[in-house]
């Protein structure tokens, strides 16, 4: 044997061996990020192919941007016109969100209530900071509240005088169709992110993944970091979406008996083996307070979820830190 085959052949079967390593080392997790619903959306997608990961993260986009070009209350979309002409027919996707919206309105007796459209509108959150509305429009806006009065049956609906906002339950929605679009590609880890409610399925390669749970007085700090079980983790805050007037947060989540922002609570998340019904049950948790708030969730089996009060205390149901155990901070 020459020097040169001596000498090469050794290298090329090394060569071999760390390539072969390599590929079978789980590749590292996939992230996209784009700007969706309002707020900043991050799909990750573990133990796949990069193209492959790519792609299926590709279809997560699609199926919510499917969702908010039909569900969102701006121009041109048909809950735009649903509400303009005050009923009419609705499609697929629509019905299933107001059908389960109407549902966990049922079911919160009002805290949840998709018709709080007009109220929403007066108080004009994202334009702020301006002054409250005076009372008698809140009153006059609240005259057009109430999801009683909405027909959905297989022609369409009827909204009864009311004004549809899907806004607590539609980015839920959204978020299943991402994780059912990420399974349909073969994906099995990953995170379906969209302005910290989420969707997590399995793992990080072999590390469970890791969640900040975000303190409501601290835009850095984490309440909590957990590693929840398959499922969506959903909260719902008074310090995204809000500002400050004469000394009271005014913010988006409007109690529908007062017509006033709700001031129970700092902030509620909830876990649920979906994110459509974690996404109602943090808004509708929100509403009532930590104490009915808490009761509400530890009413609904599968379901739990932790509260923190307008005065910081926070209270859990009992099942919380098993669906979502707590892990130490690095
Ligand atoms: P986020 O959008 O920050 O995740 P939520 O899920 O709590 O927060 O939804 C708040 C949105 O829900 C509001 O912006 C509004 O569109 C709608 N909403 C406000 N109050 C209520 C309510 N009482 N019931 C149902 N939807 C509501
Ligand atoms: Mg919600």
């Amino acid at each position: 044997m020459s020097r040169i085959v001596r000498w090469t052949l050794p290298l090329l079967a090394l060569g071999l061996v760390v390539a072969y390593a390599a590929a079978r080392r789980p590749a590292k997790p996939v992230t996209e990020t784009r700007f969706l619903m309002g707020t900043l959306v991050t799909v990750t997608v573990s133990g796949m192919p990069e193209a492959d990961a790519r792609a299926a993260a590709s279809a997560a986009f699609d199926a919510m941007e499917a969702v908010d070009r039909e569900m969102a209350r701006r121009p041109g979309t048909p809950l735009w016109e649903l509400n303009r002409s005050g009923g009419g027919p609705v499609g697929t996707a629509t019905r299933e969100v107001l059908g389960a919206a109407l549902a966990w309105a049922r079911r919160t007796r009002g805290a949840f209530d998709p018709t709080v459209g007009r109220l929403l509108d007066l108080w004009d959150i994202p334009s702020g900071p301006h002054p409250p509305p005076p009372p008698d429009e809140v009153d006059a806006a609240l005259a057009h509240v109430g999801w009683g009065r909405v027909r959905l049956g297989p022609a369409g609906a009827d909204l009864g005088g009311t004004e549809v906002d899907l806004g607590g339950i539609a980015k839920g929605y959204a978020i299943d169709r991402a994780a059912e679009a990420l399974r349909a590609r073969g994906a099995r880890g990953f995170i379906v992110n969209a302005g910290g409610d989420l969707y997590v399925a399995g793992s990080r390669g072999d590390r469970p993944w890791r969640i900040g749970i975000q303190h409501p007085r601290g835009p850095q700090e984490f309440l909590r970091v957990v590693s929840p079980m398959e499922g969506a983790l959903v909260t719902s805050g008074d310090y995204e979406r809000s500002y400050e007037w004469q000394g009271e947060r005014i913010h988006h989540i409007l109690d529908p008996r007062t017509g006033y922002p709700a001031r129970g609570c700092r902030s509620v998340t909830v876990w649920a083996p979906t994110a459509v019904d974690a996404d109602a049950l943090a808004t509708a948790a929100f509403v009532l307070g930590p104490e009915d708030g808490l009761a509400l969730l530890e009413r609904q089996p599968g379901v739990e979820g932790l509260l923190v009060g307008s005065d910081g205390a926070v209270v859990e149901t009992p099942g919380f830190s098993r669906v979502a155990p707590g892990v130490r901070r690095r």
